[in-house]
């Protein structure tokens, strides 16, 4: 099923398929779904064409992957950066489609996007480019089929822009794309909520493996990385809750914070003017920051190794933006949960090192939990958004706040169960139970059935 030059998709589906190792030999039913998901029910590819501010033609590939629709409508987001490919794109779809089953509401999975590089760009070239993409995409989708919205790339000035042309091609409007403007039927807390249920999930996990280090405490300390929608919102979280910020990173460094114990760290201030920079394309080096701060920019570097102290590390950027070495260097900067706000964050070695630490049990074990798990915040309330749409109805901020929370304390829940039942462990030293097995278990199971 995987094709020769697909790696991304080839490490998505190992990942899911080992998982599912022991549960599939005790159900071998399933097997033959198992046959059936990996394949998705349709790849859409087409050329756009746009014009630049010198009125030159351009040209992108645009594509959307349907990859399953059997437990809704296909959702999923569209990522604008030069390396979409279409193995890129097969792994987003693939784990979409898990991951929108373990929200617990109606969500089939797709993904979709162009090689399109919105860095540089001005806002007219980046309408231009949204407009067209839109106008062949349009065929494809419709708010019962397919309902994208952002991801890498894509926020919402790119949905502004191409709900605006749907709604010209179509003469209606229908909830066709989700992440949308509050004045124009989107939803509150659709902007945070990645970043904020990815905190909601890592409190359960907090409160069921190191309560010490709760969220509430200035000492609890947390690394992230990435600057962009789903970093901001995570950093903005443990602010707010009261812990340690030590880092935020984008393409060409990271900003840390070395020395934490002088109740120095990243501020609320600090995050709303990064929050302002990168809507304007600019890049964390620019930042002006003096010494007394206590933040530090390293130019080249991405944050994991470079920070002595850790106790809960966020990936938040995108695909395999942990390797193996740095794993073990947060290991030894004595992490103990890393939860992916990325899509796959996590190369396959920082997974074995990370689920090798927790096996090991005691006070230096660590507790993984898998993006498909910990980020479904964000596409959870798109759903939220749908329903809304569906309604004609705007639900206030506490109410969709409440649900996300819900939504993720569920997730979680499943996740710790299937993980128990299915991991094929026996976790009789009193260690706790894989979410990564957990989650590609319970999100299996759902789709399959
Ligand atoms: N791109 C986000 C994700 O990876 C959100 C998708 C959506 O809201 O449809 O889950």
């Amino acid at each position: 099923m995987v094709q020769p030059t697909e790696p991304e998709f080839e490490q998505a589906l190992l990942e899911l398929t080992t998982s599912l190792g022991p549960f599939l030999h005790t159900h071998p039913e399933y097997k033959k779904a198992l046959e059936i998901v990996q394949i998705p029910e349709r790849i859409v590819q087409f050329r756009v064409t746009w014009e630049d501010d010198e009125g030159q033609c351009r040209v992108q590939r645009g594509y959307r992957v349907q990859y399953n629709s059997a437990l809704g409508p296909y959702k999923g987001g569209l990522r604008l950066h030069p390396s979409v490919n279409l193995s890129i794109l097969k792994f987003l779809g693939f784990e979409q489609t898990f991951k929108n089953a373990l929200t617990g509401l109606s969500m089939g999975g797709g993904k979709g996007g162009s090689d399109f590089d919105p860095k540089g760009k001005s806002d007219a070239e980046i309408r231009r480019f949204c407009q067209a993409f839109m106008t062949e995409l349009s065929r494809h989708i419709g708010k019962d089929t397919d309902v994208p919205a952002g991801d890498i790339g894509t926020g919402g000035r790119e949905v502004a822009f191409m709900f605006g042309q749907y709604k010209k091609l179509r003469n209606e409007w229908v909830g066709v794309l989700t992440g949308k403007g509050l004045t124009w039927g989107g939803s509150y807390i659709r902007p945070e909520a990645t970043g904020y249920g990815l905190i909601y999930y890592v409190e359960h996990m907090i409160a069921k493996f190191c309560p010490e280090h709760t969220l509430a405490s200035p000492s609890t300390l947390v690394a992230i990385s990435g600057s962009g929608n789903v970093a901001q919102y995570t950093a903005l979280k443990v602010l707010e809750l009261g812990g340690t910020v030590l880092s935020l990173s984008d393409s060409k460094g990271s900003l840390i914070v070395r020395n934490p114990s002088a109740g120095k760290g990243i501020t609320k201030e600090l995050v709303e003017s990064i929050q302002a920079l990168k809507l304007s394309g600019g890049a964390l080096s620019t930042l002006s920051l003096t010494a007394s701060t206590g933040i530090e920019y390293v130019p080249g570097e991405r944050p994991w190794a470079l920070l002595p102290t850790v106790h809960i590390a966020l990936p938040c950027a995108t695909q395999n933006e942990v390797s193996g070495a740095e794993a073990e260097a947060l290991v030894k900067a004595g992490v103990r949960i890393v939860a992916e706000g990325s899509n796959m964050g996590c190369t396959v070695q920082a997974i074995e090192v990370f689920e090798a630490a927790r096996k090991k049990g005691g006070k230096s074990s660590v507790w993984y939990a898998p993006g498909k798990a910990s980020n479904c915040g964000g596409v959870a309330v798109s759903g939220l958004e749908m329903a809304q749409n569906s309604q004609r109805l705007t639900w206030t901020s506490e109410e969709v706040d409440a649900k996300l929370k819900g939504i993720m304390t569920n997730c979680f829940n499943i996740c710790y169960d299937a993980g128990s039942k299915f991991s094929g462990e026996s976790l009789a030293g009193g260690e706790l139970p894989s979410l990564l097995s957990g989650a590609n278990v319970a999100g299996f199971i759902k789709v399959a059935d």
